[in-house]
Parts: structure tokens; sequence; C-alpha cells
């Protein structure tokens, strides 16, 4: 049976070839962020305060900044990877330091709760039928003296979320739902972020409505993962962070480059062909631009001379104006009232067509039923097309 977790499904969500990299092909690689090599260090910081405290020791300040400071020593490796060129790895060993520091000064001596718990194991069924398990493990886990269980879950992220996206974060709020099968009597949870860098709490619950939401939303999900054939990669802002650009066919090329001596970069092939491609591009707008402007200008010649051909050295040039009647598009103001007004009088089916591009969204959506979407592909086929898209490299890049 397929267990799921949170990092599995947001992976998904971000890239799914990443997913596949590493969740179904399990390839291992030695490199991570400093950012995820941070997190773990504060984690584990955390941890230890908890867990000595659940057997009446508590720390001082210092001696849990030395227990960070050996953690980072003794774990840093070469494989730490520091995506973002102006910071250095004192850098993000200070925040670490900092945030330990805030939260400790903050919350010492720790005595507004009992801690139930750290790195909780959960595993639930995702459906009723046991098809899909979702695990996952708890920062803390605690207990308030008047009952109240409190889920806490430590952020070291540089993005402090807004109340909207806490009170739908998918995460906490499948933990809650592991906690409630876990204890069926614990009747108050609390789900508690603690954003260290901005020394912030962020709290929220879920309604017996959102839980249901969450449970459906996330089978569906785990749904299209296990029926997803392709894994298409999908670029986006993170992949400066992904650990598999050697093994994707968007940053592949980046990667055979990079490696090689700074004199045979040019005499690449692929560098080779880009360069010639843009050089081509550039020159191609200034002929379009040149082209707009002396087609304009012919306009202009043949309204002012009264002409409607003009005759040049070996070529004419015919010049026609005339006035055609236009409709609002798609998403033009008034078409929605012109489609009823066509529609009320009964002539739809004189002037509508099938919109096929919208078909095959809904057929790759698979938004219909399969009885409906078979007898539809009958129709349908297979073509190969090529795009080949121009753009400015990031700065990062
Ligand atoms: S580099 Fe980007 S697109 Fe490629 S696998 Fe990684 S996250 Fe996906």
């Amino acid at each position: 049976m397929p267990v799921y977790s949170h990092s599995q499904l947001s992976t998904y969500e971000q890239c799914p070839l990443k997913y596949k990299l590493s969740y179904r092909d399990r390839i291992k690689r030695e490199s991570e962020s400093v950012e995820a090599f941070l997190g773990n260090m504060v984690h584990d910081t955390l941890r230890k305060c908890y867990d000595d405290i659940c057997f009446t020791r508590l720390n001082t300040l210092d001696q849990l900044l030395s227990c960070y400071e050996n953690f980072w020593e003794q774990r840093w490796h070469d494989g730490v990877a520091i995506a973002r060129a102006d910071l250095t790895r004192d850098h993000f060993r200070t925040l670490g330091r900092r945030m330990i520091e805030t939260y400790y000064r903050r919350y010492a001596p720790f005595d507004s709760d009992v801690t139930l718990g750290t790195e909780v194991r959960l595993s639930f069924s995702l459906d009723g039928d046991d098809r899909y398990r979702f695990s996952g493990y708890i920062d803390r886990l605690s207990c308030t003296p008047d009952g109240c269980h409190r889920i806490h879950d430590y952020k070291t992220s540089s993005h402090l979320p807004s109340q909207q996206e806490i009170d739908s974060d998918r995460q906490l709020g499948l933990y809650l739902i592991g906690v409630r099968k876990m204890w069926p009597d614990v009747r108050d949870i609390r789900l508690i972020w603690h954003y260290l860098a901005f020394d912030r709490e962020l709290e929220s619950t879920r309604s017996p409505e959102a839980i249901e939401a969450l449970l459906e939303d996330t089978a569906r999900l785990v749904d299209e993962i296990e029926a997803c054939k392709s894994f298409e990669p999908r670029e986006s802002a993170l992949c400066g962070w992904c650990e598999f650009p050697d093994l994707c066919p968007m940053r592949k090329h980046f990667v055979t480059v990079a490696e090689l001596p700074a004199n045979d970069y040019l005499g690449e092939p692929g560098v080779a062909l880009v360069n010639r491609f843009a050089e081509l591009k550039e020159d191609s707008a200034r002929l379009d631009a040149e082209i707009a402007q002396v087609r304009e200008a012919l306009i202009n010649y043949a309204v002012r001379e009264n002409v409607q051909i003009i005759r040049g050295s070996s070529r004419k040039v015919r010049v026609k104006i005339e006035k055609k009647l236009k409709f609002p598009g798609k998403n033009d103001e008034g078409r929605e009232e012109l489609d009823g007004i066509v529609k009320e009088a009964g002539k739809w089916m004189e002037v509508s067509l099938l919109d096929t591009s919208s078909l095959v969204k809904a057929v790759d959506a698979g938004r219909w039923e399969r009885s409906l979407l078979n007898q539809v592909l009958q129709y349908g086929r297979l073509e190969e097309a090529s795009t080949v898209s121009l753009s400015r490299l990031k700065e990062e890049n």
C-alpha cells in the first residue's frame, strides 16, 4: 500500500520529475542545500532542549548554543550547497544561532505546556479503504494545563506566511487528522508554527468541514500521482536548490557547459547554435520593426495620393483599405451578452464551433468520466509539435 508524506506531496506539486527521481527512482545525492542543513541543525537542537526537559534537565542558553555549534561542526560536509553567491557558511550558522537564542528567550523555562513527545510519528489511512496511507513526524506534541493538545512545527524559512496561508496549510492539517485518529478522545487541538527567523508564533485549527475537504483534496492529489506516467519537469525559481540538475532536461545543458574550460565553451555545439539563433532573432526583430514602419508609410502614401497600387523599380505594392465587422473576442467585454442573444434566438448551432483547445485541456486534466473520454479520444491523434523559444538568462544561471 503506497505511503505518502507531506514532503512527497509537495515535491510532486513543485516538480513531478523531481518527485520521480527522489521517491520512485530513489536516487540518493550527497548534496543538500545549506537551508535544509540549517533547518536540521536547529530542529535537532530544539529537540534536545525538550527531550532533556522530559528528563527534568533544563539546559541554559549557553549549553543549548554549544550543542547547536557542535551539531553544526560535526555534521557539516562538502555536499552542503550554498546557492546564493552573496551568502557564506558563517552567515547561515549565525542565523541558526540567532534562531535558538530568540526561541530560548521567548519560551524559557518552557513550562507553559507539557511535552508529550518530539519527532512523534504519525501514520494513518487517507481514505476509508486504506488504499493510501499518510505518514509524518510532528516536531513536538504538547498538552496545556487545560487539556489542549498543541502540534508544534519549527520553520527556519525566510518567508513569513499570512494567516490565510497557514489556515489552509496541508502539512499540519494532516498532522491534526493523524493525532485525532491515534487518540480519538483528544478534543481540542491547536496547530502552532514557530517562524524562528521572525520570532513569530502563528496559530490555527481546523473545522470538521475543513478536515473533510483536506482529506478529499489529498486523496485526489494521491490519485493523480498514482496515475501519472510522464512526470514532466516543472521549472521554477526553486530549480536552483534541486539536487538533480544533471538528470533534468531543463538544466542538464547548464551542468554540461559549466564543466567546460572557458576556451571550449563557445565551441560547444549547443552554445554555438543558441548564440547564432539569438543573433538571427535580433536581426529579424529589427527587420520586423522596419517593415512595420514602411508598411505604415505605404498606407499613408496611398491615402494621401488616392492610389491603390504603388509602383517600385521591379515590384509593386497593392494597398487595400476596407472596413470589416468585428465582434468581441472570447474574454472581451460584451461577449457574454452577445452569446446570450444568439442562444436565445436559437441560432447558436449555426455560428458555434467546437473549441478543440479547450477540449484538449479537458482531456489532459481528466475532468470528464472515463467512458466519455474514451469516446472522444477515438477522434484524437498524437502529433509531434516542436517549439523553440529564446529568452534571457537570469543572473543565477
Ligand atoms: S531542476 Fe527544476 S525542473 Fe528539473 S527536476 Fe529539478 S526542480 Fe524539476
